[in-house]
């Protein structure tokens, strides 16, 4: 199983590399490519393509050497310069059977992959017309040399071979380009769902805290009060006691370090509620399949740790406290906003009877 993925990750890192360095790749094989015909043409004993493969190999080497400093336009227009003249050479000495026309259709991808790289918009008409003279100077040397007797009678084993390697070459050209266009198109479309992944999560969650904004956690208590059977659930409202003075005091920094803090209190104590940042330093809690009773022992709770817990901001302790309100779910709510405002209110009036409470009844009423 590991040996598989370790296997998957050596191809996507090999296709990954070239799909970078593919035009690098290229200029290498096709210098590779000359490289192998320089010796067969001097065995064979077509010398003066022996000699014209020589030239070759130089012009890739110094491609090589554009490539890598960042040249690749120069570069892009001698590939098929330097094709053709090879393949109306190559057809004069050695003939038409050695197949060397197969080398200019075997560019075309390149032409195709790597001109829509460099050319956009209406340059694009560079890349057609390119491959209109390909096929141009195909035609022609059709015409020309087909019927042809060529200057140096090449065996015919010598030729039949010359024919399977220039095949060889056009095929390799032709799966290769496929495989790097398949696989770059897949990197472009999971790096946009990744991205779009992203996005919607940056929709829903509070960048500071990580908990959920409104958007991200309104649909969850609608989902609540639309279910069937409908659940039971109570919300609580928490406010943090005089933050502003946190603020003027300690700074603004301190003050977000404060609210991650709370936060990541409440999500320790509050784990499998969901969770929003109401707004400034109100945090709301969706406690489902709680009653009142248990949920004000955990919010108690909560109010308390919040208030032993000081947050820690370049050696210095930030001692806060919060008041919270309460309210429990009841046919009578029709809309998440409701019941929310309900529990907000009493935490306001929580804020009046001193700070640092749970409420989770009218306090005018009980009075
Ligand atoms: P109370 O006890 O009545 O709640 O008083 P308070 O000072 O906590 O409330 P007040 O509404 O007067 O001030 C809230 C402050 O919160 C004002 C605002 O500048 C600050 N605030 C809002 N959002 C942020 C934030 O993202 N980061 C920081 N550092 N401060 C924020
Ligand atoms: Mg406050
Ligand atoms: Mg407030």
């Amino acid at each position: 199983m590991e040996e598989g993925i370790n296997r998957n990750r050596f191809i996507s890192d090999v296709m990954h590399a070239l799909v970078h360095n593919g035009f690098l790749f290229t200029v290498i094989v096709m210098c590779l490519v000359h490289a192998g015909l320089l010796g067969a043409t001097w065995w064979l004993g077509v010398t003066q393509l022996a000699f014209f493969n020589v030239l070759s190999v130089t012009v890739y080497l110094f491609s090589i050497f554009l490539c890598k400093a960042g040249f690749i336009l120069p570069v892009f227009f001698a590939i098929p310069v330097e094709v053709c003249a090879y393949a109306a050479v190559s057809v004069h000495y050695s003939g038409w059977e050695c197949g060397s026309y197969y080398f200019m259709f075997s560019i075309v991808p390149i032409v195709i992959y790597f001109g829509c790289f460099i050319f956009k918009g209406t340059r694009r008409l560079l890349i057609v017309g390119v491959l209109a003279l390909i096929f141009a100077v195909f035609a022609v040397l059709y015409f020309m040399y087909s019927d042809a007797t060529p200057v140096y009678a090449v065996s015919e084993a010598g030729s039949r071979a010359l024919l399977i390697y220039s095949s060889f070459v056009m095929f390799f050209s032709m799966v290769f380009y496929s495989a790097i266009y398949i696989y770059a198109s897949e990197m472009v479309r999971s790096d946009l769902e990744q991205a779009n992944e992203q996005l919607s999560a940056d929709a829903q969650n509070d960048a500071l805290t990580g908990l959920l904004n409104r958007r991200g956690f309104l649909p969850v208590i609608e989902a609540l009060m639309d279910g069937d059977p409908r659940h039971h659930f109570c919300i609580a409202f928490s406010d943090i006691d005089n933050f502003k003075r946190i603020n003027d005091s300690y700074g603004h920094d301190c003050g977000d370090e404060v609210l991650r803090h709370v936060a990541k209190m409440i999500k320790k104590e509050m784990h499998g509620c969901a969770i929003c940042r109401w707004g400034g330093e109100e945090m709301v809690i969706l406690m489902r399949d709680y009653d009142l009773a248990v949920a004000k022992q955990k919010m108690e709770y909560l109010r308390k740790s919040i208030e032993i817990t000081p947050t820690l901001f370049y050696n210095q302790r930030i001692n806060i406290t919060v008041t919270i309100g309460l309210e429990e779910y009841r046919d009578t709510y029709h809309d998440p906003e409701e019941i929310i405002k309900v529990a907000d209110e009493r935490m306001y009036q929580g804020k009046q009877h001193g700070k640092n409470m749970c409420v989770w009844e009218d306090l005018k009423k009980a009075s």
